[in-house]
């Protein structure tokens, strides 16, 4: 199969958020069969769900690759684990999450993997990283630029570049 251009969505609010962040950034370009070929700014938001939990760091990756879907999600889960990453409460904190947001043109509904990433035309954390990467994609037929400006971006902050 040929290679497939993906995005991949990294967030962290625990443990040095932007070292984890840049960390998984340079561990992303180290993927069997794949290709980093772009990566955003770090931004700095709000916590979805539950306020007393530090910041999250949040950065949107694109990764050209010849994995699967699913060898892609293992690959990604590998990192998470090995970031100590431990699931407590849903929408918790986190020392990693990294969402599979797209995949080529693929639609993927299964029990481990939604693609597109369900939630990601409603977050602010991913569309401006995403929207940065990637100016004329669209999403569910729609230019990122109008999910973007339809939505609020309440404490999103674009970090300086390191
Ligand atoms: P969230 O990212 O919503 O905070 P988690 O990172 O804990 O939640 O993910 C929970 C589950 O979501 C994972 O076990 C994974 O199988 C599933 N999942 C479904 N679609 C995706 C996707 N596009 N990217 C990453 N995980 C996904
Ligand atoms: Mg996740």
């Amino acid at each position: 199969m040929s290679a497939q251009l993906t995005y991949i969505g990294l967030g962290s609010n625990l443990a040095s958020p932007i070292k984890q962040v840049r960390q998984a950034l340079f561990e992303l370009s180290m993927l069997p069969l794949s290709r980093l070929v772009a990566a955003s700014s770090l931004y700095a938001s709000r916590p979805v769900g539950p306020q007393d939990q530090p910041d999250f760091i949040n950065a949107v990756a694109a990764l050209e690759t010849h994995l699967s879907p699913l060898a892609l999600l293992d690959q990604l889960q590998a990192l998470e684990q090995q970031h100590r990453r431990q699931r407590q409460r849903h929408w918790g904190p986190r020392t990693l999450d990294l969402d599979l947001l797209l995949y080529g043109n693929s639609h993927i509904s299964t029990p481990r993997l939604s693609v597109p990433h369900p939630q990601m035309t409603a977050r602010a954390f991913v569309l401006a990283p995403l929207a940065e990467i990637a100016p004329s994609l669209n999403l569910h037929q729609q230019p990122i630029t109008n999910w973007l400006a339809g939505i609020e971006l309440p404490g999103l902050e674009r970090l300086p570049d390191a």
